[in-house]
């Protein structure tokens, strides 16, 4: 298909739009062509060609890892032999989607022994692991059985939906069960986002109701335009964070952005790109954001102009009517109202970070534009998660940095979201009964007596590994012993799959159609993810699996198309020829109309305000200020805050629980082959190894209150003094004491949340002991 382009330009107001052209433009840094957007969809076929007897079949994971590249299965006999992917060579206007080594994993994982390929009963105790083979017809009767009998007798919030996003895209996702419950009759649900909840809810905070984060940050080929990167928490070399996101940060640093890296550990990301690390304690990220802004506030290097006119709540000139006085960010800043100076000495001794450092750091972000900071989620994953994006949102817009090509509004997702590709319509629960995801332990456990809106009886888990994956695993699956029913669809017997009555055999998005879109919201382009082979074994999708108990239900209009016309209508109005997106397995769809978020208000305020309750970015949400207890689980301010964690002088260290390369959560957690890319243990700095007369590699014992497990140590100096790392998803293993054994983090995080739902996974003490 011809396609005529139209490209990213700057303006003579210095934003970066779309604009028709047919050329590439070069030049002064600032005047070169930011993105290349086809105004048509072209479709590409990014695969090799096939050798004799086998077909490359072009797909990409279903899962939530952070990209979303061209995965190709390579199909004999109707066996997947091999993995190849996207074979062109990089440009930023076009890039290839290289996969990564998980996706090179995918062959291991899809042949793998362990696979699942028949329904199974229980016939041990709850997580023995022992369990008969039984026939689809027994196994979908005794569900649905069960299922109308809780229903019937508890009411259906008794049903908890623990289903997460280990199958992720358009059709065959998460929708698929919560359609299902939800036309059941509804259960209880977990609502909250456990990577980004405290993202999520400071860009609406900040940016307004209608801002998403998917599509609250900027194209990764505005990344050149930057004069500085502050990478805050954030490691797309360790989790990805968009495909190609890595290429476009080293051409950034090419082209001369000076790049700083903040974080608790030196990641890849810091190694590759950064000219500066700063090391910071774990939980703490929001104070040092503070001091920054009173450093910028005193020195008089905001941007006045910028914030006079598009920002509410810097200060007392500039707050809502029937504001109390005192209540601006710079009163805050200023210590006016509560007599203390958020200066960098006060940051030092809660962050750990150097009191001149820092300093030094909040000039240059004043003094650099354009600057963009680009946040992880991983800081945000702490016990008031959301004081530290809103912390960094203020610092942005102070900066005068939100909506201008190489600024960022201080997410680190993209500006495109998803493309206009809708997912599975899940509806909504009828009970409206809903708790935060990180309380699955505190909620099986209490139930109405913790304040909870059912006692949990039955759990269905669809593509969840949720008793692995939130916190205080010991705690979930002692209280999962008094569950009267919990079924699984999954492709594994995973640790929670082993707590089940009934496992149901899923397939892999390898034995089915689908169509993805990218993680980060960055880049946009649709993949099809074209069947390679039949299913397994008596593997079924998740979709039939509930559209047949849905028949056993008598629930009506739970599927009433084929798997290809869901997929057509579901991406209508975006794809325009079904029939070669199919074929060729790659869509390039338009780029948005900026290639940063919030360019159009900054641009024309007039007519296009954010979507907040002024209009304006908000240091001072009045939304908060109205209903500062939004979901009941504590008060947050109107104002970014520093908000102490209680410290347990009991364990010493704390621990944060990063992404291990060669898993995507705790999928992939059980291949011997990918796991050698990433290796599990912990990593501990020097001194604290010499106090505890550790040695490198030894094996070491990694415990607080809530558990223990076992890991061999990395002694190093990449990681802060007084922290611990443990990359999270590991398989819980436990020995006969119930201690674990494979390094599994979360039977050591807290079952807490944020006051935004957040699950504070990143808010941790433990203490580490050699073993003998
Ligand atoms: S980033 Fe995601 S989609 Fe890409 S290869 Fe890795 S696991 Fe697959």
């Amino acid at each position: 298909m011809a396609a005529d382009c139209s490209l990213y330009t700057l303006t003579a107001a210095g934003h970066s739009r779309r604009t028709r052209d047919t050329k590439f433009h070069s030049g002064s840094k600032l005047g070169r062509v930011v993105a290349v957007n086809r105004a048509r969809i072209v479709y590409e076929a990014p695969r090799v060609t096939a050798k004799p007897g086998e077909s490359v079949v072009t797909s990409t994971c279903g899962h939530n890892c952070g990209g979303r590249c061209a995965v190709n299965a390579h199909v004999r006999d109707g066996q997947i032999v091999k993995i190849s992917t996207d074979p062109r060579r990089w440009t930023p206007e076009m890039p290839p989607l290289h996969a990564c080594v998980r996706g090179f994993g995918q062959a291991e994982r899809v042949n793998h022994p362990d696979r699942l390929k028949h329904p199974l009963r229980r016939t041990g105790p709850r997580g023995s692991g022992q369990f008969e083979r039984i026939s689809w017809d027994e196994a979908l009767d005794e569900v649905a059985h069960q299922m109308l009998r809780v229903r019937d007798t508890y009411g259906p919030a008794a049903i908890l939906d623990c289903s997460r996003t280990g199958s992720l895209s358009t059709l065959h996702g998460r929708g698929v069960s919560q359609r299902f419950l939800h036309m059941f009759g509804g259960c209880t649900e977990l609502w909250s986002n456990l990577s980004a909840e405290a993202e999520i809810f400071a860009v609406k905070q900040t940016y307004g109701a209608k801002a998403e984060y998917k599509s609250a940050g900027r194209e990764p080929i505005d990344y050149v335009n930057s004069r500085l990167i502050v990478m805050w928490g954030w490691s797309p070399g360790d989790g990805t964070f968009g495909t190609g996101t890595m290429q476009y940060l080293k051409r950034a640093k090419h082209h001369g952005a000076r790049i700083v890296s903040v974080d608790p550990r030196v990641t890849r990301s810091s190694r590759q790109l950064a000219d500066e690390h700063v090391f910071i304690r774990p939980s703490t990220d929001a104070a040092a954001l503070i001091a920054m802004a009173y450093v910028i506030t005193s020195q008089g290097l905001q941007d006045q102009a910028y914030l006079d006119r598009y920002v509410l709540g810097f200060d007392e000139a500039h707050l809502p009517p029937g504001a109390p006085a005192g209540a601006s960010y710079r009163a805050y800043l200023m210590g006016e109202v509560d007599g203390v100076r958020k200066t960098p000495a006060w940051s030092e001794k809660i962050t750990g970070m150097p009191a001149a450092t820092l300093e030094r750091l909040a000039v240059e972000l004043g003094t650099s534009k354009p600057a963009a900071i680009q946040c992880g989620y991983a800081p945000g994953r702490t016990i008031h998660g959301e004081q530290f994006h809103r912390a960094a949102y203020a610092l942005a817009a102070m900066t005068g940095n939100v909506g201008i090509p190489g600024g960022n509004s201080g997410t680190s997702n993209g500006a495109t979201g998803r493309c206009g590709i809708r997912l599975l319509p899940a509806g909504t629960n009828p009970t409206g009964a809903r708790v935060a995801s990180s309380m699955l332990a505190d909620l099986l456990d209490r139930g109405r007596t913790g304040g909870y809106p059912a006692d949990i009886k039955m759990i269905y888990s669809v593509a969840g590994d949720l008793f692995n994956q939130v916190p205080n695993v010991a705690r979930i699956v002692a209280a999962a012993q008094r569950l009267e029913f919990m079924v699984v669809h999954d492709h594994f017997l995973t640790p929670t799959a082993r707590y089940a009555d009934i496992v149901l055999p899923a397939t892999t998005f390898w034995e089915r159609n689908d169509v993805h879109t990218p993680w980060a919201g960055a880049g946009h382009y649709a993949i099809f993810m074209k069947q390679a082979i039949e299913p397994m074994g008596e593997c079924r999708n998740d979709f039939d699996i509930c559209s047949e108990l849905s028949r056993r239900l008598g629930i009506t209009g739970y599927n009433d198309k084929t798997e290809e016309e869901w997929l057509r209508e579901l991406t209508g109005g975006v794809i325009d020829d079904f029939d070669t997106f199919r074929e060729r397995g790659l869509a390039r769809l338009p780029a948005p109309d900026d290639a940063v978020a919030f360019a159009r208000e900054i641009r024309d305020p007039e007519h296009h305000p954010f979507t907040t309750p002024s209009g304006k970015i908000e240091i001072y949400s009045m939304t908060l200020a109205a209903k500062p207890d939004p979901y009941g689980l504590g008060a947050i301010p109107p104002i970014p805050t520093w908000i102490e964690d209680e410290i347990d002088s009991r364990y010493p260290l704390r621990l944060v629980t990063p992404k291990s390369r060669a898993r995507t959560h705790s999928i992939h957690g059980n291949q011997p082959i990918l796991s050698r890319v990433d290796a599990d243990d912990v990593w501990i700095n020097t001194a604290d190894a010499i106090a505890r007369g550790i040695v490198d590699g030894q094996a070491v014992r990694v415990f607080n209150a809530r558990g223990a497990t076992r890991l061999p140590a990395r002694v190093t100096d990449r990681i802060a003094p007084g922290v611990v790392s443990i990359k999270e998803g590991a398989w819980f293993t436990p020995d006969t004491s119930g201690a674990d054994t494979r390094g599994c983090a979360n039977v050591l995080t807290a079952d807490r949340t944020s006051p935004a739902g957040a699950a504070p996974f990143n808010s941790c003490f433990v203490d580490v002991a050699p073993i003998p």
